[in-house]
């Protein structure tokens, strides 16, 4: 029986998918240890620190990822990062192969006058820092005035959007980091402006995300409907049966009702955001609309406009992804998830990708596998292992519970690794 050791960078929803593919793949004959590495303490990926906290239900993929974990051949070794702890070179000569499931953790810029302005910020950094990474723990969002815009047309743009504009009281039950609860309760935002630079049928919002959007209890959610009906009439009788969808739902909210509520969140389509402007922090946005320029006056941007591969380890990116030919990067170097493919599609959609990228993989293994490596004795980093994870895991949720959240974060990596200790 041959025994391959394969190197897993990333513990997100693809790197947990490529180990679940390789499972899949084990025969009599075939069999593979697989270390998977990760360099926060905590894994899942963008599970953890980008799903909308008020979208718990999406998170449960978290006990698939927990299953393939402690199927018996997988070993975690969080709070390792690959260029820091050890080098991808150094992997690539230990393993039989490496899979790099490192997502796209950088926010694409807009490119304009004044992006660099205080309180111009990135979805990138806004939403990690609502959902309690590490990294971003100490970003400041300033939320004292009255006026917030989101640029983009996305399910991250509609995310910060919504977390921006609902009562705060809403995310008590959700696990919302405990600093952005705080900064949200506080917040003066009552208007909140998101703004596609083309019209509703170019949108890449998904309808499910848009039909949830009256159930707000505090927030009238405005749309112009005739910008929608012009929509409606451009694409025709027959339109695609997504687009047909998310126009659908974009008409209904337009039909709503409203009610005395204070918020308001308002889609804007047909803006181009031409500069950023501000004395010393964000006080306005330019666009450049159909009917000429217009200036929305605000006190914070939070551009969503994609994401791609952060530059590490050596290797080339190239058009909102690592580059490669369907997922082999070179020698025994692969790639799965975002970093593969860009930053586009649901959990689901990295899991038969992974499975295609395994199935490529184990074609061009070698005759002979390489002995097994012990990662760990390489290591100076302290280590968080599965079980290790599983109390950080356990304590939080355990301190959640009390407060009706299903977890209560952990945020500094020293909390996370004494939770770990306990
Ligand atoms: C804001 C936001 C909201 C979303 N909401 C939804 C949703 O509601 N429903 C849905 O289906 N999809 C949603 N998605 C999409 C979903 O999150 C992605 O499809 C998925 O997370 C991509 O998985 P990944 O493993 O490729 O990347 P990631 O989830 O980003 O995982 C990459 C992992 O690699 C680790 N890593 C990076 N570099 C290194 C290194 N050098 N060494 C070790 N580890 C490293 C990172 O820490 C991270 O844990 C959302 C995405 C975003 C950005």
């Amino acid at each position: 029986m041959a025994k391959y050791s394969i190197a897993i960078i990333g513990a997100g929803p693809s790197g947990y998918f490529a180990a679940q593919a390789l499972q899949n793949l084990e025969t009599e004959e075939l069999n593979f240890s697989i270390d998977l590495i990760e360099r926060l303490p905590t894994p899942w990926g963008l599970v953890r620190s980008g799903v909308a906290p008020d979208h718990p239900k999406i998170k449960s993929v978290s006990k698939v990822f927990e299953k393939v974990a402690t199927a018996g051949n997988v070993s975690l070794f969080g709070n390792v990062e690959v260029g820091r702890d050890i080098s991808l070179e150094a992997l690539k000569t230990k393993y039989d192969a490496v899979i790099l499931a490192t997502g796209t953790s950088e926010g694409k810029q807009l490119g304009i006058p004044g992006e660099d302005l205080p309180n111009s910020l990135s979805a990138a950094d806004f939403v990690p820092w609502y959902n309690g990474h590490p990294d971003y723990a100490k970003l400041t969002p300033d939320l004292s005035s009255d006026t917030a815009v989101v640029i983009g047309a996305g399910n991250v743009a509609m995310d910060v959007a919504r977390l921006l504009a609902l009562d705060p009281s809403e995310l008590d039950p959700t696990d919302t980091a405990g600093h952005a609860i705080e900064s949200f309760k506080k917040s003066k935002i009552r208007k909140v402006y998101i703004c596609a630079r083309r019209g509703p049928e170019f949108a890449s919002f998904t309808s499910p995300e848009l039909r949830e959007l009256p159930d707000l209890e505090h927030t009238n959610v405005l749309i112009n409907k005739e910008v929608i009906e012009a929509a409606i009439k451009r694409v025709g009788p027959e339109p695609e049966k997504h687009l047909k969808s998310n126009l659908d739902a974009m008409l209904k909210i337009a039909s709503n009702e409203l009610h005395p509520h204070e918020r308001t969140m308002e889609f804007l389509f047909q803006h181009v955001p031409s500069s950023i402007d501000g004395q010393n922090k964000v006080e306005s946005v330019t666009f450049s609309t159909p009917e000429g320029q217009k200036t929305i006056n605000c006190g914070i941007v939070i551009s969503a406009i994609g994401y791609q591969p952060k530059e590490q380890n050596g290797l080339k990116v190239e058009s909102n992804k690592l580059t490669n030919t369907d997922g082999h990067i070179e020698d025994n170097i692969y790639v799965v998830g975002w970093a593969k493919r860009g930053p586009s599609g649901v959990i689901g959609t990295n899991k038969s990708d992974a499975a295609d990228v395994a199935k490529l993989l184990v074609s061009k293994l070698s005759k002979e596998p390489k002995a097994k490596f012990d990662l760990g004795s390489a290591l100076d980093a302290k280590i968080v292992t599965q079980p290790i994870w599983e109390k950080i895991n356990s304590a939080e949720v355990a301190a959640g519970e009390a407060l009706g959240k299903p977890r209560l974060k952990a945020i500094s990596r020293e909390d996370l690794l004494g939770l770990g200790e306990g």
